[in-house]
């Protein structure tokens, strides 16, 4: 048997890898169709201040609602976007749908509507040259001030390469915002913070679990915290989801978080103070 197992493993592994491809072919083919009949929509997660859990800042996420698939998660398709290059005009969709979404808002709840927005933007579209003249036609076209965008980069994003970096720092030359999401959890973290404009930490939901257990993660979020405060930096804790969690975030000084306890991804957040979300201040 262990002699066969070799060329039988190898003709039993070929169409799996054919399959993966032809999955991937299949959902690439389906997303563009999913493009042109306006398949894809945007939700907004609110980023609050703490303690009293006001919305100072939403995130926006994309979605799919595929006719057959039913919802077909981010992080199954945006991966096949960017091998297949749809990320490039689905990633335009996104920082336009969002921007003008924040517009609306800003003139339906004056004061209520949060400060700004970000939106994810992935490696191949930082790479693509004309991105940077994109971002900033959309910001004319919406009349959004460029204060008011966050772009959030991951760091393999950046670290990978190309002309990520020079990107990076054109947007933020626009007056655009730049936030380094999952922070922590890339190649190059600190380093990262000395190569590209950085104006956002967000601190990624590893370093928030489990962090009312004595242990590591308390130390690890003290000291991005410190890292974050001493660069002059805007701390954002990700996937805080219980009120203990918001509590030790605020203890150990960050004063901006985001997570299923103050609100998930919906069409349209409710921009008014509740209450239950406040932290108790310790
Ligand atoms: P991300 O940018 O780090 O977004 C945060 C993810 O964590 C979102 O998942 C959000 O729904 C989820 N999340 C927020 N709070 C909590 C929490 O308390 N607990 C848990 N368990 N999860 C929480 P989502 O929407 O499925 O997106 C996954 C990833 O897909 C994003 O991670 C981002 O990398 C990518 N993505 C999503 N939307 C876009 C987009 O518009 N453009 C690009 N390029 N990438 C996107
Ligand atoms: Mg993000
Ligand atoms: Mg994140
Ligand atoms: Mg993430």
């Amino acid at each position: 048997a262990a002699k066969e197992g070799g060329s039988r493993q190898h003709r039993r592994y070929c169409p799996e890898l054919d399959d993966r491809a032809g999955e991937a072919a299949r959902l690439g083919v389906e997303m563009r169709m999913g493009l042109d009949t306006g398949q894809f929509r945007m939700v907004y997660q609110p980023i609050v201040a703490l303690p009293e859990g006001r919305t100072l800042y939403v995130e926006s996420l994309v979605r799919w609602q595929h006719p057959e698939r039913g919802f077909v998660s981010p992080a199954d398709f945006i991966p096949v976007a960017e091998q297949n290059g749809l990320i490039v005009e689905l990633g335009e969709w996104i920082l336009r749908t969002a921007c003008a979404q924040f517009m609306r808002w800003r003139e339906e709840h004056g004061a209520n509507a949060p400060e700004r927005i970000s939106v994810n933007v992935s490696a191949r579209q930082l790479n693509e040259p004309g991105f940077v003249t994109v971002v900033a036609d959309v910001l004319e076209r919406t009349g959004m001030p460029a204060s008011s965008l966050i772009v959030e980069v991951t760091e393999t994003a950046v670290f990978g390469g190309g002309t990520a970096v020079q990107a990076v720092k054109d947007i933020h030359a626009l007056g655009v915002r730049i936030a380094l999401d999952d922070f922590g959890t890339g190649h190059s973290s600190l380093g990262l913070l000395q190569t590209i404009p950085v104006d956002v930490l967000k601190v990624d939901k590893s370093f928030v679990d489990n962090l009312t257990m004595a242990g590591r993660h308390a130390v690890i979020a003290t000291a991005l915290i410190q890292v974050s405060n001493g660069l002059g930096l805007t701390a954002v804790a990700e996937g805080v989801e219980t009120a203990e969690q918001a509590a030790e975030l605020h203890r150990l000084g960050y004063q901006l978080a985001q997570g299923y306890h103050f609100g998930r991804p919906v069409a349209e957040p409710d921009f008014t103070l509740t209450e239950d979300q406040a932290v108790p201040v310790r």
